[in-house]
């Protein structure tokens, strides 16, 4: 299979191409078309599968064509649990975004200055990329809201939970609209975090790798 055929926008494909990947890999194959069609996801797929194109791509085409409404929040979230994974995770969104005008990332992380990401958010963002902490801190201090979120990603999420952060998750969650599209990723899907998911996913479509 070709990217071509997974349904991405052009825009996309030519961020693709200057990457130099040739085709996509199978969480990507899989994962990309079921998010193109709106579905939520229940991945189970390791670092180095290729699963953060396989969140970003389908995420970011969701965003081209559509400007927001003036004063709207951001409305793509990606929470991860570490810092490092974070910035890696925004440094792909602007990758794959790189063609796309007025596409503007916020990466909300603990160890960084608050103040800092608050004069971020202070202006249009469309894609934020957030451990669950720091991410609460905004919220609670009113910088940030959730309510025109469309798509939720929650990447490595058993992490995330082994870390402690379920109560942040719930509340993150809780303040994103109902109607959203929920992307979960996680390197096993049983127990806890497979109850999480389901909770978290509305008739999710469930990919293994
Ligand atoms: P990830 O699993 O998202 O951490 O990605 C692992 C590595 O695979 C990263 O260095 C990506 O740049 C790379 N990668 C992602 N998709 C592809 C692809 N379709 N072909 C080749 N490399 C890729």
């Amino acid at each position: 299979m070709t990217f071509q055929e997974l349904g991405l926008h052009e825009a996309l494909l030519q961020a693709i191409a200057t990457t130099g990947y040739t085709v996509p890999t199978s969480v990507q194959e899989q994962a990309i078309p079921a998010a193109l069609a709106g579905a939520d996801l229940m991945v189970s797929s390791h670092t180095g599968s290729g699963k953060t194109a396989a969140f970003t791509l389908p995420s970011l085409h969701r965003l081209i064509d559509r400007k927001p409404a003036p004063g709207a929040g951001p409305r793509v979230l990606v929470l991860t649990p570490t810092r490092e994974l974070a910035q890696q995770v925004e440094k792909a969104v602007k990758t794959y975004a790189r063609n796309l005008r007025y596409l503007n990332t916020a990466c909300l992380v603990g160890g960084a200055p608050f103040f800092a990401q608050a004069k971020l958010l202070s202006r249009p963002v469309d894609v934020v990329v957030a451990t669950p902490g720091r991410l609460i801190d905004h919220l609670n201090r009113r910088k940030l809201k959730l309510s025109d979120i469309e798509v939720l990603v929650l990447d490595e999420a058993d992490r995330m939970l082994d870390m402690g952060f379920v109560e942040d998750i719930e509340t993150i969650v809780a303040a994103t609209p109902a109607s959203r599209q929920t992307l979960l990723f996680s390197a096993t899907l049983d127990g806890v975090v497979g109850n999480l998911a389901r909770k978290m996913t509305r008739n999710p479509q469930r990919i293994e790798i």
